[in-house]
């Protein structure tokens, strides 16, 4: 074998094995901070473990999940929770979890004889930036020749003599993952092994690998078998830990229909009046065993003669719109303490239309906020017709809100979902498809939330259909 360092000793050591490479860069968190507070409310709470926070790796501690009492609301009154139909609450994927089971990457590999692992391990530390070395946490780093998966198994040891031995009997050799091929310079590699003299078999390769940590047992085993042998560390890395989606799905699906056969009605109401598009919105406060309906709003795109002929005022879709008057009562509570007056913006137009304007949304805004200390939307939940558009999701984050159930995707303009839209779609205009943006729980935004998509039972009637290409 030639001298380790040369090209000739890659080439002949690197091995072909999948060589597809679909490498996704995600942004790194620069940093957990909040924006700028608002100066007219208190400091925002703290991201902890026990709201949904990526920042945490443990297993959260949740206790049971009790009854719950509804508080009454003349919009709720009518209806029995008990016996109207609950649909079908599914989690949203994030969109690390949507990529996860079809983005690889490469490693380099090498093997040495079992005594000698501490000291190239050490070597290799000692060679190589710790951060490069320090990825790919879920690849188990060291690992025998009979735990390799049957492919790299049968590959390694039909190369040579010397890796048919390693692999014959009792084997007294071990492989190690070096790091990721992206990430270090194949002479960087030759030199740090070059340096070390115990080994007689210069052996470098490169190994496709799972680029994201498996988020249950069953995929790291599958992985296993498939690409490398992978660590599941009980915790999802990929978005919220599934007994924190479990436990919040018990939570609130006994009453999800409930709160959405309010959003339908103001949205039936919305259109009907001609102020917007039937799409609708509730904010739901979920404390202490009770539940009660804090806000409610439809879409008033067209209100105040916004002209029909483009997308009507963004900034009166129903979302914004409900957590805006959930954020007046706080204001009015703040001001009825301070002893000033509650005025009305004087304004030729207000762009956000965020006073009431159905019989729906009056008794919700007149009624005060049962927790008037509290920060923004922190930890309400919010129940909608329609996926938010990317607008309305951004303010749904900024807003702290801590769960969001939708109805209806809406695939080519909506902000929640992660999976890859309008591929399928014939009518769509090239540019509109793309991948799915999943903000609701992405690294680099500082919130981060619980949402699914909710099928109604079928004792629920359907809205009027929007258009697809509607921002909701
Ligand atoms: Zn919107």
């Amino acid at each position: 074998m030639e001298s380790p360092g040369s090209s000739a000793y890659l080439e002949g050591a690197s091995t072909g094995t999948i060589n597809r490479s679909v490498v996704v860069n995600f942004p790194r968190p620069e940093s957990q901070g909040r924006p700028a507070s608002l100066p007219m409310y208190p400091e925002p709470p703290a991201v902890t473990a026990n709201t949904v926070t990526i920042a945490s790796t443990e297993k959260p501690l949740l206790g049971p999940v009790g009854p719950v009492e509804i508080l009454p609301n003349p919009l709720i009154n009518d209806m029995d929770v008990k016996t109207i139909k609950k649909g079908i609450l599914i989690p949203l994927k994030t969109t690390l979890e949507v990529q996860q089971d079809h983005t690889v990457d490469q490693v380099y590999v090498t093997r040495v004889p079992t005594k000698c692992t501490n000291e190239v391990i050490n070597l290799l530390r000692k060679f190589l930036p710790e951060d490069r070395v320090k990825s790919m946490v879920h690849l188990r780093k060291v690992v025998k020749p009979s735990d390799l998966p049957a492919h790299l198994k049968t590959q390694f040891m039909n190369e040579n003599e010397v890796g048919r031995q390693i692999h014959t009997g009792k084997s007294s050799w071990v492989y190690i993952v070096i790091g990721e091929v992206k990430l270090i310079e194949k002479e960087e590699v030759c030199k740090t092994l070059a340096a070390f003299d115990g080994m007689e078999d210069k052996f470098l390769t490169q190994v496709t690998v799972p680029a994201n940590p498996p988020s249950s047992q069953i995929h790291a085993a599958m992985w296993s078998s498939q690409f490398w042998p992978t660590v599941y560390r009980k915790n999802n890395p990929l978005g919220p830990h599934p007994s924190l989606i479990s436990r919040a799905t018990e939570e609130i699906k006994n009453d999800t229909a409930l709160w959405m056969a309010v959003a339908y009605r103001v949205a039936r109401r919305a259109q009907e009046s001609g102020i917007g598009e039937a799409i609708g919105a509730v904010i739901v406060q979920r404390s202490e065993g009770r539940a009660q309906i804090l806000g409610v709003a439809g879409d008033a795109r067209w209100a105040g003669d916004v002209p029909k002929s483009a997308t009507g005022n963004p900034m009166a879709h129903s979302a914004l719109r409900a957590i805006s008057m959930v954020a007046q009562k706080l204001v009015r509570h703040e001001r009825r303490a301070a002893g000033r007056p509650i005025e009305d913006p004087n304004l030729d137009f207000d762009p956000f239309q965020d006073r009431p304007l159905l019989e729906e949304e009056h008794s919700a805004y007149q009624e005060d906020h049962p927790n008037p200390d509290g920060y923004l939307c922190h930890g309400l939940e919010l129940y909608l017709t329609h996926e938010p558009c990317v607008q309305c999701s951004m303010g749904i984050l900024h807003s702290r809100m801590g769960k969001v159930v939708f109805a209806q995707r809406h695939t080519l303009t909506g902000g929640f979902c992660s999976e890859v839209r309008g591929q399928d779609l014939p009518d769509v205009p090239e540019g509109s498809a793309g991948d799915g943006l999943g903000l609701f729980w992405r690294r680099e935004l500082n919130w981060s939330l619980l949402a699914w998509e909710w099928e109604p039972g079928s004792d629920l009637d359907p809205l009027p259909p929007i258009d697809r290409f509607v921002h909701a």
